[in-house]
């Protein structure tokens, strides 16, 4: 054994680096293994060099050299990516070491470095932060070159003049929305019937519709069957007729992750794990092994960088701080998709609600945000607020946010869903004007202007349906309070 140290961290992405920083700056000893580049997905193949593309598209637009593009891309990524490891290798107390981590027994990790070389060390707490990869698909004929991923994506040389995109998820909409404004021909492929699946239809909706404006052509309920090198042509097929796309350069799979828990020595250690599900936590992280702790995306509960940087900092308290008042449930984590235009979301989805509550129980509010004084001045396009809330009691369940600025402006519904905040106390709320934000408001302007006055029925609707249960046929309409009285 070469050495021992308070805590091992699996891992330098989002989830690893705030542990590490975070356990090191409580004066612990901290060994972190990457087996790749630190920063993990998020610096390096994500969130990065994905809204560093969206920037610059919005910025240059299709006039420009996309030569250029993908090169101050990948200056930007390998930039933050030497800065992350130059702050590792500078704290003090953080040991980095290269190479693939396996666990030897519940305390002790070979790491293997690329040259082969072994070495072996322990510690009291171990953290898995291993991340996912891209899900891929076999599609026959199509050669490995004109292949992508998310981890090849930001390694092309330019723009393709025509990308054909499978899966219709937050990196394959936020990516075709990219490379449509930097001049590609965009074709979406999706198995299912709408784009965005995880979040409300009304968002998949207007995203659907905004996308074929843009000239994005999506077809539904399709696959990728094979790829004709000769004519460049990809063959899908499905539920409709079959679908013939000539001129295909690139397929960019964004069909999903799979999370990276093997080769990882998991049952040498006794950590239990579901093979499609990733590594199961309580809500501070811990595993079945009550030392070895996950967050991030090998877990099932996270999915994004704030999830797993949120994972991370209950880890350290409870490693670090136990002392500190307990922490409670696993927090709210808020949905963001950058895309033209972005959707956000947080609380319960409309289907959740759906199984959980009457649909009487309900009040659906849409604001659209091109009815704010700023939707006006701005010429905002498509795009709405919209909250689903108890009546009588203004409890907000969930919101979604379609629009410019909606991954900023979702905050404040977290915060309210989070404090137990009420649509009351956003309707006293003061917002500054003129904002997209000022959309809130109308929202619980909506809600107040429907309630107040019928205080008796809306009363009678609370007692007669808050401990009904849900109506399967009947479930959410939908329908939405209209905004306007
Ligand atoms: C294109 C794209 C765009 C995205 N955009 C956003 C966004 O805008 N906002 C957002 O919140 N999220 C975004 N995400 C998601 C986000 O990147 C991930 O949720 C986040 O990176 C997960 O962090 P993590 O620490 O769990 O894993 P990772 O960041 O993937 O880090 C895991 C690390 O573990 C290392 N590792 C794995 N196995 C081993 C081993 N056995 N030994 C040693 N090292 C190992 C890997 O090399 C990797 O560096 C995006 C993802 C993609 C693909």
């Amino acid at each position: 054994m070469s050495a021992i140290y308070h805590t091992i961290v699996i891992g330098s992405g989002s989830g690893g680096f705030t542990v590490a920083v975070g356990l090191t700056g409580r004066g612990k000893r901290v060994a972190v293994i990457e087996r790749a580049f630190v920063g993990g997905d998020c610096t390096n193949v994500g969130c990065i060099p994905s809204k560093t593309l969206i920037h610059l598209a919005n910025e240059r637009g299709a006039a420009d050299d996309t030569a250029a593009v993908f090169r101050t891309v990948r200056e930007k990524r390998d930039r933050l990516r030497d800065e992350e490891a130059e702050q590792l290798r500078q704290t003090k107390g953080l040991d980095l070491i290269f190479g693939h981590a396996r666990f030897l027994d519940a305390h002790r990790v070979e790491v293997t470095s690329a040259a082969g070389e072994r070495r072996e060390i322990g510690a009291a707490h171990i953290v898995i932060a291993t991340g996912s990869r891209p899900r891929t698909l076999d599609i026959p004929g199509l050669p490995a070159a004109r292949t992508l991923t998310n981890e090849r994506l930001f390694e092309i040389e330019e723009a393709p003049p025509h990308l054909a995109i499978v899966g219709s998820g937050s990196v394959a909409l936020e990516m075709a929305c990219a490379l449509r404004k930097l001049g590609s021909a965009v074709t979406i492929l999706l198995r299912g019937d709408r784009v965005l699946a995880k979040t409300d239809p009304a968002a998949s909706a207007v995203l659907g519709r905004t996308l074929a404006a843009r000239g994005i052509a999506v077809h539904y309920g399709t696959q990728p069957r094979s790829y004709d090198e000769a004519t460049r042509t990809l063959h899908a097929a499905g539920e409709g007729s079959p679908v013939a796309l000539p001129g295909v350069d690139r397929v960019l799979l964004a069909v999903g992750r799979e999370r990276n828990i093997d080769d990882l020595g998991l049952a040498r250690a006794g950590v239990r794990y579901e093979a499609g599900g990733g590594i199961p936590t309580d809500p501070y992280g811990r595993t079945n092994v009550p030392h070895i702790y996950a967050i991030g995306d090998v877990t099932p509960t996270s999915h994004w960088t704030h999830s797993a940087n949120a994972q991370g900092r209950r880890v350290v308290q409870r490693i670090a701080l136990p002392y500190l008042p307990a922490l409670g449930d696993a927090p709210l984590y808020p949905q963001a998709t950058f895309s033209d235009p972005e959707v956000a979301s947080v609380g319960l989805t409309a289907e959740e609600i759906g199984r959980r509550y009457h649909p009487k129980l309900i009040r659906r509010v849409r604001v659209e945000l091109r009815d704010l004084d700023r939707g006006y001045t701005d010429e905002v396009g498509p795009g709405f607020v919209l909250v689903d809330a108890v009546r009588l009691t203004g409890r907000i369940l969930g919101a979604t946010i379609v629009g410019p600025h909606a991954g900023d402006m979702i905050t404040l519904f977290t915060l309210a869903i989070a404090r137990g905040l009420s649509l009351y106390s956003l309707y006293r709320l003061v917002f500054p004007y003129p904002t997209l934000s000022e959309g809130l408001k109308k929202v619980a302007d909506a809600y107040v202007r429907e309630t107040l006055p019928n205080i008796p029925s809306e009363l009678g609707a609370y007692l007669r349906y808050r401990l009904a249960p849900p109506r399967r046929k009947e479930r959410h309409t939908g329908r939405p309070v209209p905004a306007r009285a």
